[in-house]
């Protein structure tokens, strides 16, 4: 059993609060256990964070990066041992946990590259007078994590913010608290001085007692739109700067004339993937047809998902072609959810393409939480299965008439974080992109997650705050930019600065 503590200037400490168990999906065994961080935990922790982080801000940015370049060896060397803790302690496949490490090395590799980025200038803007900005970081910042990605949300944020010079404090999920302690031992190894990054756990008290505190300037969070919301007010009622992601649901319109192969896999790995609990999961399919013959056409199509979907196996590996296998739903109770959603699709009149429910775990697994891939057809706009964030990999199948009516089924959703398209059309794939309603649009894609230096980030309910959570977009969540203006000799011409 793992047992997990606070990492508080460069030191293990064990939170004063509950304890609590850390469960594996894939077999419900209790594999490790944490215990939460109370105001008293938060107040060391930031009393640490506030002495490294005046060294660390005032180090060149080009020695800050000097540590990130170790840190990314140290992960892509270690990137078995990590992806094994992150896989049992979140239930998703050894492979896509190492991809979501790997996407973390990315982020990395983004903040690395802020050294040689446009972070200052100047420019003489009267005679004799220069004006001057320089990027500055803000102190003291914090990070609050979802489950469902224990290594790649927090390191969305953590390089970003490390390279620009402030001391980060972290708190995971409460489900998912395991794969801390190898990314904390990862920077210190790099060199990363005590107190600059620290880790905190806990649940719902924890996260309050840090949107309090004074000494935080700046708070990132990941997680359901509810908690989100919270997390978003309560901190700016705190004069604090906060970016708050939360849930999403996201649409895929599918036209009669997209390719077969693209689609049925784009789809299928969109739905299946990380057994769908993610955030940029397809969830929603709107099959378009006006005529009998693109029913026709979109029936193909839908037989096509469903055979690609039916080689999906369920276990640990993941990998790829016939191969693939999907991880496991993160505890009893989501499973309990997700079950009674599809019995309520039903009752709401959707017919099954594809029935999860009498799933065959992998061998020794058969305690754990798992739920196989699940179509359903027929889904009605508005109801439960059309509108709620499942979380699970169930995909809604709405039959639509026009994409207009596509579009306004999912312009009607709360949510804004992603939207793709099927279809070999241009001009159909630049109508969704200027109507959907979403902060990442895919074309033939099923999971549009933007590469570095583009940014991640939704609208709508999807996310409250400026800007974006990676990428360029997200300089501004952890740094200042200070404006100086300077004159050093008296000049003779009369201008407006005289
Ligand atoms: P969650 O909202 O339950 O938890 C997120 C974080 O908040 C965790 O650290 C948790 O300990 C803490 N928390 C939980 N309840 C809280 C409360 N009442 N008050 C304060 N803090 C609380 O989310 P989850 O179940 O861990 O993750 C799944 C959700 O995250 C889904 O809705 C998913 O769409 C969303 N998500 C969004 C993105 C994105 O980029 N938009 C990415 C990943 C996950």
């Amino acid at each position: 059993m793992i047992e997990c503590f606070n990492y508080c200037g460069g030191e293990w400490q064990k939170p004063s609060g509950e304890e609590f168990r850390v469960v594996s999906p894939y077999n419900n065994k209790v594999i490790g256990r944490a215990y939460a961080s109370t105001m008293r935990d938060i107040d060391h922790v930031v009393t640490a964070a506030a002495t490294a982080q005046k060294v660390w801000g005032e180090t060149p940015i080009k020695e800050r990066s000097q540590v990130l370049f170790r840190f990314r060896e140290i992960l892509l060397a270690e990137l078995k041992d990590i992806s094994a803790c992150t896989s049992s302690e979140c239930g998703k496949t050894l492979n896509e946990a190492e991809a979501e490490i790997l996407k973390g090395v990315e982020v990395t590799e983004f903040a690395l590259s802020l050294q040689n980025l446009d972070l200052g200038g100047r420019l003489e803007v009267s005679r004799g007078v220069f004006c001057e900005y320089r990027r500055e970081p803000l102190g003291i910042v914090a990070g609050i994590t979802p489950f469902n990605f224990p290594a790649m949300v927090p390191m969305w944020m953590i390089p970003i913010a490390l390279a620009l010079g402030n001391s980060f404090i972290w708190k995971p999920s409460d489900k998912t608290p395991l794969t801390s302690r190898l990314l904390a031992d990862a920077l210190t190894r790099a060199g990363l001085p005590a107190g600059v990054f620290s880790v905190v756990h806990g649940g719902r008290a924890t996260v309050e007692a840090i949107l309090d505190h004074a000494r935080i300037s700046a708070i990132g969070f990941v997680g359901s739109t509810a908690v989100a919301k919270t997390v978003y007010q309560r901190g700016s009622h705190n004069l604090k700067r906060v970016l708050a992601l939360g849930g999403a649901k996201n649409h895929i319109f599918l036209l009669p004339d997209a390719d077969d192969e693209l689609t049925a896999r784009g789809v299928a790995d969109s739905f299946t993937g990380c057994a769908g609990q993610r955030c940029m999961a397809a969830s929603v399919l709107c099959a378009i047809a006006s005529t009998p013959a693109e029913q026709k056409r979109i029936d193909q199509l839908m037989t096509a998902i469903v055979n690609q979907t039916k080689q999906i196996s369920l276990g640990s590996k993941g990998g790829t072609g016939t191969e693939r296998s999907m991880g496991a739903i993160i505890s009893a109770e989501s499973l309990a959810r997700l079950q009674r959603a599809i019995a309520q699709a039903e009752k709401d009149g959707a017919k099954l393409m594809l029935d999860g429910r009498n799933p065959q775990p992998p061998k020794g697994c058969e305690n754990g939480n798992w739920l196989g891939p699940t179509i359903l057809d027929h889904v009605k706009p508005g109801s439960h299965a059309a509108i709620e964030e499942l979380f699970g990999p169930v995909l809604s199948v709405i039959r639509c008439r026009s994409l207009d009516e596509a579009i306004e089924i999912q312009n009607s959703s709360i949510y804004g974080n992603a939207v793709s398209v099927f279809t070999q059309n241009g001009g159909i794939a630049e109508y969704v992109a200027r109507h959907g309603k979403a902060g990442m649009v895919g074309v033939n894609i099923g999971v549009p997650v933007p590469r570095e230096p583009f940014s991640f980030g939704g609208v709508a309910a999807s996310k409250f705050g400026q800007g974006d959570i990676t990428g360029i977009h997200s300089l501004n969540l952890w740094s200042d930019v200070k404006k100086i203006t300077t004159k050093w000799a008296q000049q003779r011409d009369a201008n407006w600065m005289n």
